[in-house]
């Protein structure tokens, strides 16, 4: 499946999925404004454009953005070559919200009715570490 930012200056394209995630971290919520709709794309991503910033976020992760809209791109997990696409860029895509991760840091101001799998910070790190 093929997305862009809102300029249209960067393309993304991955293997068409439907499955989407739902981030309510803090980290998340600052950089978008709101919780992060996340497409797992694992490390088969092409990108196009120039007008692209990635910025380390963290020690284990970069966040990009366009440099001329400002659309926010993706979340990228050095240590396993990850990508986690924001769905926004797929207008096209029928998406199905399967789960909710660091459901411990979501405000009360919001909640959302979908069925999901709901994880905590905790359960999520422990996870990740299970993997390496
Ligand atoms: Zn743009
Ligand atoms: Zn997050």
């Amino acid at each position: 499946m093929k997305g862009k930012c809102l300029c249209g200056k960067i393309e993304i394209e991955t293997e068409t999925t439907t499955e989407l995630g739902l981030c309510h971290c803090a980290m998340c919520r600052r950089w978008s404004g709101g919780p992060m709709f996340a497409v797992h794309a694992g490390s088969n991503v092409t990108i196009s454009g120039d007008t692209i910033k990635r910025y380390d976020s963290s020690e284990w992760a970069e966040r990009a953005f366009c440099t001329h809209c400002g659309t926010h791109l993706f979340y990228y997990l050095k240590p396993n070559n990850e990508y986690v696409l924001t769905a926004g860029l797929f207008q096209d895509q029928d998406f199905n919200l399967s789960n909710e991760i660091f459901i411990d840091e979501k405000p009360t101001y919001y909640s959302f009715s979908n069925q999901t799998e709901k994880l905590t910070g905790q359960q999520v790190f422990e996870l990740y570490t299970g993997k390496e």
